[in-house]
Order: structure tokens, then sequence, then C-alpha cells
């Protein structure tokens, strides 16, 4: 009932979004995710978990932004306007929970879904103003140049998200529009769309004294945006506005300042086609290039590809982790230096990720190589799917590659968050996942591609024959797959199966980082009928069957999946001496809870080649994943080491389902880098032994004499001790040295969150120990227990004093914990 329901509906989902007639086009035509029935045991039960807890839970979550909306809606009709919060891309979080929402009604239409969506939509045709624009911040004037949004409409480009948060809306307004028909958002967009046309291409008298802006987006988005909207609408001024905002892009203006100013944090360094290097900001970066993929192929123009062409390069053979992550650093939260890849201080946002897939699928439409499905599937199972727990309704923002349990990498909070104020990273899985069909299949002329196994149906045309394709697999559990090819008549064409770069022998994923330590591999086969095919030579990474098909073939293709090792290059500082290993499509890691604790202990000497593993199938609360146990070496507490000692490895995309312990993904050939315990204090350390009155389950008291300081106060990049679970109370720490020390100085760097639950302490003073005895730290007359921000707050003894260890006594303010960074004593020489 449910099935026949589905097909029905995707053939009248099929006329809202014809390809519309242009002069060019990518070469491949992707067969739209509203056509594809996904019944694979792998994806159709996120789908599930999207629309059920995902969604739902979302749209609670980005309540605020249909309030502020709302706001400006009152303040259009008149009405006395509540103070609401000024938030730049408050409203980009809701459209892009909009934007997931309308592909699962693909899945099933909702009549209480779209009611819901029926509403907010109305309340944002309200906010709009009349000539168009919409962003309820400057509509109610509450926007400032201090919280990045200028002082009136457009005056701030470069920060504002004014054009970002339209961009969001636009891919809403299609995707909605492509699965019911319904197209009040459609037409919001498109008000916008030619408003934002006349006031930065033509003037508009109401901004910029009249005269044309000319300004590219500071966060791409609407370029990529205003395609889908040409396509979905045929419009042509769409498509020129995407042009002219690249044309323009790194020309007309050119931010000459640091960091987030900096010329090539939104890629505005150069223009576009002139670029030849991945730097800034990697969201920006992916969504930029995936526009550029867009309007090379719509225009014809060669130069976007071969831009792109210099950049993937760039990315794959210098800039992107096994997780096929982007964005290695913290701060820009973007690209670093090349061969910049750090582990456990990798950034890796999720949303970069997420762009990582949309940029590799329009390079494999514009080049029809397989290459580039094979890193946007290497992005998409681990970094991707890392980046939401099973249950749906947790996130990392930051996805690192090594934990040790303790560190505080995701927006404070270790382990997945719940939802969080800046929300674009839970609302790009959100809008990802119901997509994830449309990158399975695609065709050209006579040649039918499979380009993502997942177990599926679909109906495609070749060469005027329909042709209804079946894949049966447990694909990317395992590598074997059937599929089914009922053309409607017999009829010649060429089948062409991707065969991923990690099956062909030599390499996980393309790019000149990463290979098999071991290139010698199985090798896959492929039947047709039950009678075995020569794959031989691949044509740009697919194995080709060209024949006459009739109704009832079967296809038999069979990737095997054993657990490899992997090396990277020795740029990569970070993998010296390290390999990781990975098994078909997967990274895999070992977490702490199989492996008795810490996963830093384990190493491999001797470098395997092709581990033996056994394979175990795990099943939690919310779904299940398949372990690999291999054999390994581990260093023992005495620093012994023990040998075969077995590893249990999940994949990566799994981890941090059941708790949230040490994590590992590259381990060492050298014993000499496997760490009995990574929160022990370092040998450096002038601390012998540090203990506290209370630390937070989730923070660790050595953090404070680790040798490791953050430039900020806010506690987020490195390990820290903290009181939370005791606000309030005070707390002492002590700080024992190895011998007695004639101390100089103390400083103390504290930790302070603006939102509230650690804060600078009310009070602090120093005690010190004196032959067995607790004494007062004698100040030094000019000095105070001073708790500043950003920086090591420094006290004198007012004379030479030697001790065995120090006590900090801390008194914190009204209901708020304390938090220490690091404490730096200075000894006096001799
Ligand atoms: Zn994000």
């Amino acid at each position: 009932m449910k099935l026949s329901f589905l097909i029905l509906y995707a053939a009248i989902a099929v006329s809202f979004h014809p390809r519309v007639g242009s002069a060019a086009d990518y070469p491949l035509i992707p067969v739209s995710y509203n056509d594809v029935e996904m019944t694979s045991s792998f994806w159709r039960p996120r789908m599930i978990t999207q629309r059920e807890t995902l969604v739902p839970w979302a749209f609670d979550r980005t309540e605020p932004g249909v309030a502020h909306l709302q706001a400006a809606a009152d303040f259009l009709e008149g009405k006395e306007v509540e103070d609401h919060r000024a938030h730049r891309f408050i409203d980009s979080d809701l459209y892009k929970v909009m934007e997931g929402a309308a592909y699962l009604l693909q899945l099933e239409r909702d009549p209480e879904l779209e009611t819901k969506m029926d509403k907010i939509i109305a309340v944002i045709g309200e906010a709009q103003e009349d000539n168009g624009y919409l962003y309820p911040s400057h509509t109610t004037r509450v926007g400032t140049e201090k919280n990045m949004m200028g002082n009136k409409p457009y005056s701030f480009v470069v920060h504002s998200h004014e054009l970002y948060n339209m961009g969001h809306l636009y891919e809403a307004a299609v995707a909605y529009y492509e699965t019911t028909g319904k197209d009040a958002l459609l037409k919001i967009a498109e008000k916008n769309a030619q408003h934002i046309n006349r006031v930065f291409f033509e003037g508009d008298p109401k901004y910029n004294d009249g005269k044309p802006i000319r300004q590219a987006p500071g966060h791409q988005e609407p370029e990529l945006a205003l395609v889908k909207l040409y396509r979905v609408t045929g419009k042509q001024l769409y498509l020129d506005m995407a042009r002219k905002f690249l044309e323009i892009r790194g020309v007309t203006y050119v931010p000459d300042g640091e960091g987030v100013m900096s010329p090539t944090y939104a890629q505005q360094h150069k223009p576009v086609i002139e670029q030849s290097e991945a730097v800034g900001h990697a969201v920006r970066a992916t969504y930029l290039y995936s526009a550029m993929a867009d309007i090379g192929a719509l225009t014809g123009k060669k130069e976007y590809a071969e831009a792109l062409d210099r950049i993937w390069g760039d990315i794959t053979n210098t800039r992107m982790h096994i997780t096929g992550g982007l964005g290695a650093v913290h701060g820009i939260e973007g690209f670093g230096p090349q061969y910049e890849l750090p582990n456990a201080h990798a950034f890796n946002e999720t949303c970069a990720a997420v762009g990582n897939v949309f940029f590799n699928h329009r390079m494999f439409l514009l080049h029809k190589d397989a290459r580039y499905m094979d890193v946007a599937e290497v992005a998409l199972l681990n970094n991707v799917l890392a980046a939401v727990n099973l249950e749906g309704n947790k996130f990392f923002y930051v996805n690192p590659l090594d934990a040790d349990g303790k560190f505080p990498f995701n927006h404070g909070t270790a382990g997945r968050a719940p939802w969080f104020g800046t929300a674009c990273c839970p609302s790009n899985m959100a809008r990802l996942i119901p997509q994830v069909p449309g990158m399975a299949y695609a065709h050209e002329d006579d040649d039918l591609y499979v380009s993502f196994y997942a177990e599926s149906s679909t109906e495609v045309e070749i060469g005027g024959t329909k042709v209804k394709l079946e894949q049966k697999t447990d694909y990317p559990n395992n590598g074997n797959i059937a599929l089914l090819v009922e053309p409607e008549k017999k009829g010649v064409f060429r089948l062409n199966l991707r065969i991923p770069t990690w099956a062909q022998g030599e390499q996980f994923v393309p790019g000149e980082l990463y290979d098999f330590v071991d290139p010698s591999s199985t090798p896959v086969s492929l039947e047709v009928n039950g009678e075995a095919v020569d794959v031989g030579e691949l044509e740009k990474g697919f194995a080709v069957i060209d024949r006459e098909w009739k109704a009832g073939d079967k296809v038999e293709l069979n990737l095997p999946m054993p657990v490899r090792a992997n090396r990277s290059r020795p740029e990569v500082e970070a993998n010296v001496d390290r390999i990781a290993l990975t098994r078909g499509p997967f990274v895999m890691c070992a977490e702490g809870i199989d492996n008795g604790g810490v996963t830093q202990r384990y190493f491999f000497e001797g470098k395997p080649k092709t581990a033996v593993a056994e394979l175990s199938k795990i099943a939690i609360e919310h779904g299940s994943f398949l372990q690999a146990t291999v054999s390994a070496s581990a260093v023992a507490e005495d620093g012994g080491t023990k040998d075969d000692v077995p590893l249990v490895l999940t994949p990566y995309y799994a981890w941090n389902n059941r708790d949230f312990g040490s994590m590992t993904v590259w381990f060492p050939t050298n014993p000499n880098l496997a760490i009995y315990d990574p929160l022990a204090l370092p040998k450096e350390s002038v601390f012998t032994e540090i203990t506290a009155s209370h630390t937070a389950e989730e923070d660790t008291v050595t953090a404070i004499g680790d040798g490791e300081a953050d430039k900020w106060s806010s506690g987020n990049k490195v390990l820290r001790w903290t009181s939370r679970g005791q606000p309030g109370q005070p707390q002492w720490i002590v700080g024992r040295f190895a011998e007695t020390k004639n101390i100089r100085s103390v400083g103390i760097f504290w930790m302070d969150r603006w939102q509230g639950d650690v804060r600078f302490p009310k009070e602090w003073s120093l005690e010190v120990e004196i032959n067995g005895e607790w004494k007062p730290f004698e100040l030094y007359t000019t000095d105070k227990y001073d708790a500043r921000a950003n920086q090591f707050n420094v006290v004198h003894p007012a004379a030479p004093t030697k001790c065995d260890a120090i006590r900090i006594h801390i008194t914190p303010q009204e209901e708020t914990a304390v938090g220490i960074i690091e404490v730096q004593v200075q000894m006096e020489q001799g």
C-alpha cells in the first residue's frame, strides 16, 4: 500500500523539477533524491530517526528563529515589538531544518508536518518587507555593528549573513515545492531574489545611495541556492545573479584585516577562477566550490572547472583528514597550512564535511569520474555520520580523530552536545541525509551509472527505454551487491558500476595523503546472470558492462572488505610512525569502552599489512554497527609491553554512542609513542602530583600542570580543571613539587565562560608548604590576587620562598563553579 503510494507520488514529484533547457549543464544527469526509493537497512532507519526525532526536535530548537521572524512581522504590522535578540543567522538554522523536513516529506507525506511548515511559511511571508527584504534584525532595527550586522541593511555584507540566510531560504523553498508542489515559500524566495538583484546589481534608491552594492556574500550559499532557484523556475535572472556573485568575489571587495576579516577567510583574496589552494573558513569554501561547479557546468565556462581541479588536488593531496573532514584548524574554523592535520586538535566542522559531500558529488557529475564519489562517500560515512548519535539528538560540531575522554573540544562539552545556539551543524545534517538517495544513480545518453551503493530502487530512461533498477545489498556493512536490471524492452546500454578507490588495492581514498601499507588485495568480482565478467581496465573508476540487457538480468558485484592498514605522507607530523585502520569505506577507531580504558596504550609494531579481523555486530538501543577485532600490542603500567592483545575497532561514525571515553584512529607503530595514561602529568611538569577538593567528571586536575594553556579563558580548546557540580562551593588545589623549590612567581590562567556555569573566582589566595606545614604566601607589596581574562594572573612572593608544595584557595562567585586552565610556577635559579 505504502509502496504504491510512494511510486505514484514519485511520478508526480518528477514533474515539479524539470531539467530546464540550458545551453550547457553537467554531462551526467543525477536521478533526483525523490525518484529513488531508499530501502537500505543502513539509511532508511536514519531517515526515520530524522523524521521522528531529529526534525521535530530541531523545530522545537529553532523556535527562537520563528519568534525572531514573528517580531519582524509584528513590527511591519505596526504592533509593539518586544525585545528580541539580534542574531545574524538564527533564521538560516530554521530554513535548513525546513529544507530537511521538506525532503522527508518525500519519504512519506505528513499532513501535520506540512501544517507546521505552512504556518512558519506564513510568518516568514509576514516578516518580509514589501520590497522583498527579509532580515528581522534590521526590519525591527535591533541589528547593530556590535553584533556584526552593520547599522542598517547591507552595510556589513562581509559578516551580516543577510544574503547567506536567504540562500538557505531558497533551498528550503525549492525542496518544499519539489516534494509538495506548494509554492508559497518559493514566491517569498523569488521576491527576495529579485530585490537582491536590484540592490546588488542595478541600484535601489533605498540602499547604498541608490548605487548597486556589487559585493559578494560574506558567507557563500546564495550562489548555489540561486542555481537551484533557476533550475526549478527556469528564470535566467537567478543563474545570472549566481554567476555575477562569483565573478565579483575577490574583485569588487577584499577585506584587509586579520582572522575573520582576512582576505582568505571568505575566499576573497583572488578572483575565484584564479584560485588554486583551499584556504579560509572551510564551510564557506566548500559552498563556494559547489557553486563554481554549478556555474561552470551551466555556463560552459571552463575556467571554473580548471580552478576546481587545482583546488580539489590541493585538498585531497594536502589538507583532508582520512575521515573526509575539512578545515583542520580551530580559530578560523578552516584550512590550515598544507599537511597540518592534527588528530586530537582537529576542528573538522561537521558542516565542512557536509560541504565536501556536496562539492564532490558535483565534481562527479562534471567529470564522470568515480574518484569524486569516493571522496564524497568517505566524508559522508565517516565525518558526516559521526556528527550525530544513533538516537538522533546529540551532535558533534568538531570532529577530532583522537580523544582522551576529557578533551572539551565540542563547544565546551565532552562528547556530543545537545542542540546549541550555533545550530548550523545539526540543521545541515537534517538536510543532507534525506538527499543521499540522490547520489546513487546518474545517466547520460546510453550510459547508466550506479555511483553509490545502498539498497534502493529507481527507474531511469536510457536511450528511450525505461529501465527499472533494484539494488539488493547490506552495503556499506558488506560489499556484496546484487543489481536487478529490468528494461521495458531489450536494449543495449552501458552499465557503469563504481569500483571505490579502497577496493582497487592501493589506497583508501583518492589523493596523495594516504596509502595502504600493503597494496596487494583480494580482487573485486563481477558476474552477470551467474557468469563471471572480466572487470578489466576501469573507466574513470567504473567497471563498464556494455551489452544487450533484458528484463530479469542480474548483476552481482563483490567488493571485499578486509581491515587494512593505512599510512600517511611523512609531511603530516601528527601521523608519523602511525597507521590507521579502515574496512571498506569505513575508518575504524578504537574506543575505551571496548578496550579496557585508554586506547592510546595500543600500538602495532612491524606495521600490519592486511589485518585479520573478526567481525561482530553490536546492537544498542538506537541502532547497530559492525565491529572488527584485530591483534595489537599495548604498553603496560610498569612500562613493559604486551603482545597479541585483542583490539576492538568500531566504525568512526559510531563512536561516543555508548559512553564518552578515549578514542584513537591513528595508532603508533613505534612503541615509544604509545602512552599508558594520557592524563598523567608530563615528565617536564614542575608538579609531581596535583590534587583538588573536587574535580568535575568531564575535566582533569592534571590539566593545570600539563604545560598547555590557551589564548582564551573560555577553556574550550585545552584540558582544564573545573569545580562543576559544586557551584558556589569554595575549593582548594594542591600542587606538589619533586623537591624543595625556591619560588619566584606563580601564575594562574583562570577559566571563564560567558554561558555562566564557570566564572572567574570571587577571591583566591595561596599558601605554601614549608617543612610539612601550610603557611600563608607573603604577597609582594604591589601584587594582588587578580582574575583577568586571557592571561596568566601572576603573583610574586615578598621574599624568596622555599617550599615543597603550593595550595590555591578559591572562593567562587555565587552559584558558579571555578576553573583553571593552567598554573605556571617560576623558580629562582639554584
Ligand atoms: Zn556547522
